[in-house]
């Protein structure tokens, strides 16, 4: 299964507002624009199947659900060949990048077991592929249909994405949405996908950090934001609990009374990802405990759904709730009333 998705972690939008900001070297203005003007060309990239993708696809379906996914890394050498050079890992001083995003993906993957019982991607063991180190001083990462692909950043606005736990997070949350809903890129199934990877990236924070929803900081990429980000006053790219903050890179409407109707679909992502915040914050606790388990539950619900809009993904939810929830009716209520509260229902 090859999609052709708009999956990467910084949309364009923010790669062009940097390409012609003088305040930064011509060096760094050409990194981005050169990585805003490869989004154009790895789109028609991924319509071919990579190596990578002929060894997932070779996969029998319910070979052996209980396997562990199998986790290569692959090195790009500052090109957009895909995948690369397979790199072994067996001596983490030879390649730290590659040892370190080997460690974090095998962390997400189980993730995504222990909380969800999910085996990989697909649910069926699929082996997760990467490519590091890919293009030259490249400002983003992609999730293609098959595999992920990580840039080095350029070191001042963004750090090596591969270091960064929301971007894999984000990127592999692609891969789930794309196995589950099949939600579509454009429109209100654009802006779903894209939030259900930053809400599933939050949460895994959370579960890592062992963090009630009160303490979390509920920000998206602040590990990839560089010095130069930084002292311009940004802390993260999105933030789901305040999606207008002017610390974030991105300023994300939060009600449905501001979606963008031209807006790019991480853009209108906030309207959803502040039900989930609201939701979250409301019910307490763990959030992977009950809310996430919610979402997971109506998102992986069985069911294709390409064209699945707010409102439908909400009533799923708050079913879902209901359904998990039975003896504790302020569940479901408290989903009810954050959608509401974002103007969805
Ligand atoms: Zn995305």
């Amino acid at each position: 299964m090859v999609s052709r998705c708009r999956c990467a972690f910084v949309p364009t939008s923010v790669l062009d507002r940097f390409a012609v900001d003088l305040t930064l070297s011509e060096t760094l203005r050409q990194a981005f624009q050169d990585t805003a003007q490869h989004a154009s060309g790895w789109r028609s990239q991924r319509t071919s199947i990579s190596p990578a993708a002929r060894h997932a696809k070779a996969k029998p379906q319910g070979a052996n659900p209980s396997l562990r996914p199998e986790i290569l890394i692959f090195d790009s050498r500052h090109s957009s060949t895909l995948p690369g050079n397979h790199i072994a890992i067996a001596d983490p001083y030879q390649e730290e990048t590659a040892h370190r995003i080997h460690q974090n993906i095998q962390s997400i993957l189980l993730f995504y077991k222990s909380i969800f019982n999910r085996n990989s991607v697909d649910n069926n063991g699929m082996g997760i592929f990467t490519s590091i180190h890919y293009g030259n001083s490249y400002c983003n990462a992609y999730w293609n249909g098959s595999q992920m692909v990580i840039g080095d950043g350029d070191g001042e606005i963004f750090t090596d994405f591969a270091f960064s736990d929301d971007v894999l997070v984000h990127e592999l949350t692609h891969g789930v949405t794309q196995y589950t809903l099949g939600l579509g890129f454009t429109g209100e199934p654009g802006a779903l996908n894209e939030s259900l990877s930053d809400i599933f990236s939050a949460v895994y924070r959370q579960w890592r950090l062992r963090q009630s929803s009160q303490l979390a900081d509920w920000t998206i990429g602040s590990t990839v934001l560089g010095q130069s980000a930084r002292k311009m006053g940004y802390t993260c790219l999105r933030s789901l609990s305040e999606p207008d903050s002017p610390t974030s890179l991105m300023r994300l409407p939060g009600h449905m009374r501001d979606w963008d109707p031209n807006g790019d679909p991480h853009i209108n992502s906030g309207i959803p990802s502040q039900a989930f915040y609201r939701a979250a914050m409301q019910v307490g606790g763990n959030t992977w405990d009950r809310v996430a388990l919610i979402w997971y539950s109506a998102m992986a619900n069985g069911r294709r759904q390409p064209n699945m809009t707010f409102a439908e993904f909400a009533s799923a939810t708050i079913t879902r709730a209901s359904a998990l929830f039975r003896s504790n009716a302020a569940v479901p209520k408290s989903i009810e009333n954050s959608w509401r509260h974002v103007g969805v229902i």
